[in-house]
């Protein structure tokens, strides 16, 4: 990391969109461009920003220690009482992932804010430098301290848990759907934010070296019309110590998976209930394999988060090798129905 002593942003470049162009061989968009080429962009006026290179990889091939990687790179840069702010640019795939785990980790007033683009650095109208240069602004911004991890797209300020990726190509990438955005943030540089909600206390961080190397491995397993539970036993199988159901409607499944569910439960595999829908909570409401039944055999319903960020959330508590059953708490206390 260079030497900047008086007041700035840290800015953490990963790849992503915002650092793709086309390349000359394939004609496939890469992850190319450094911190500084991706900092330039931005141009005059992003203010004193300090540049640290972590990968150059598009956010579909992070695994969870590439996004630990970037969480431990945010603490080493918040060390230095000169840094006001973190941005980190992101491909935007998994921004809610890792940005869903450095909320959950954060332990500092200071914030730290993703940011990336939908179209390349190679685009005709790139929306990256825009992107850039409001994340910088809003990670020097004092209204933006104590609300931990902040996503900042095309000129929206969204708190973590529930946003997600929810446009595949239009510059307006990110939306909570059920809390909406947080504030905005303008071209001439206004930041605009609602008062800062309550938040959970951080969790350890989880160091998943100490023991083989390889984070408790968590798999995503879809209920749809005629779902039977083969692939929740594959994942049982290939040694998932945590499944997420994405279910359908509030939560729910049918038969199969609940018995499945229940007999996973008892060998101590942690299972969270998220939806395929778009908004609201899930509930257990439903018999017969719905939801009810679900919770009735064990799984812990995950309130407003989808099947993304439950994902991470039951990764990083069961990389703190925590027993089923204070997952389960941490898991209700941060899905309970408001804050998620
Ligand atoms: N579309 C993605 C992006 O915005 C690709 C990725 O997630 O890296 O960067």
């Amino acid at each position: 990391m260079g030497s900047i002593t008086s007041d700035h942003v840290v800015l953490l470049a990963t790849g992503g969109t915002i650092a793709s162009r086309a390349d000359s061989v394939t004609g496939s968009t890469l992850a190319a461009d450094s911190g500084a080429s991706v900092l330039e962009s931005a141009g005059a006026g992003a203010g004193a920003v300090e540049v640290v290179d972590l990968m150059q990889k598009g956010s579909y091939l992070l695994t969870f220690q590439d996004m630990l990687a970037i969480c431990a790179a945010i603490e080493r840069a918040l060390a230095a009482p000169s840094t006001r702010g973190v941005v980190v640019t992101h491909g935007t795939d998994t921004m809610e992932e890792t940005a869903y785990l450095a909320d959950l980790l954060h332990d500092d007033p200071r914030p730290v804010v993703f940011t990336g683009a939908q179209r390349a650095a190679d685009h005709d109208d790139p929306d990256g430098p825009t992107n850039l240069r409001a994340a910088i602004t809003v990670a020097m911004s004092p209204e933006a301290r104590d609300r931990g991890a902040l996503i900042v797209f095309d000129g929206d300020i969204l708190s973590i848990p529930g946003t997600r990726k929810s446009e595949t190509s239009t510059v307006k990438a990110f939306s909570n759907p059920d809390l909406g955005s947080v504030g905005t943030v303008t071209e001439d540089g206004s930041v605009r934010l609602s008062p800062a909600p309550r938040r959970s206390a951080p969790l350890d961080f989880p160091h998943t070296e100490s023991n083989t190397g390889e984070p408790a491995r968590v798999d995503i397993v879809a209920a749809y019309p005629g779902a039977d539970a083969t692939l929740f036993r594959a994942a049982l199988a290939a040694g998932a110590r945590g499944i997420v159901l994405e279910a359908t409607g509030l939560g729910n499944a049918n038969a199969a998976l609940c018995e499945a569910v229940r007999s996973a439960v008892l060998d101590g595999v942690v299972v969270v209930t998220s939806t395929r829908v778009h908004a609201g909570p899930v509930r257990g409401v439903y018999g017969a394999g719905g939801g009810k039944t679900l919770e009735g055999v064990g799984a812990i319903p995950s309130g407003l988060l989808r099947p993304s960020q439950a994902r991470m959330l039951l990764q990083t508590l069961l990389s703190l090798e925590l027993t089923p059953q204070v997952i389960a708490q941490h898991v209700r206390q941060r899905t309970g129905p408001a804050p998620v």
